[in-house]
């Protein structure tokens, strides 16, 4: 399993596109468009600006979806798995 680091976010109010390298031990919740200054925030179910807006999401959701999250991933992106777990 490869960990793409880059993502490019495209900005939903001018569709300004950047590349951005993601930052390893957590999501980045807030993203300034560099061209416009709008402040992007992840939409409702994401928790990340680059699961929201990104070519690529974040690294924890990239492992979650390749099957290979293990019990030492970060918690950063698992409370909301958390509603869901079956105990
Ligand atoms: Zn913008």
């Amino acid at each position: 399993m490869k960990i793409e680091w880059q993502s490019t976010v495209t900005c939903p109010q001018c569709g300004y596109k950047k590349e951005e390298t993601m930052p390893q031990d957590k999501c980045q919740f807030f993203y300034k468009c560099t061209n416009c200054h709008a402040v992007l925030r992840p939409l409702p179910g994401d928790c990340c600006v680059f699961c929201s807006y990104g070519t690529v999401p974040c690294p924890p959701i990239q492992l979650e979806r390749s099957g290979e999250a293990g019990d030492s991933s970060g918690d950063c992106c698992n409370t909301q798995s958390d509603l869901f777990r079956d105990e």
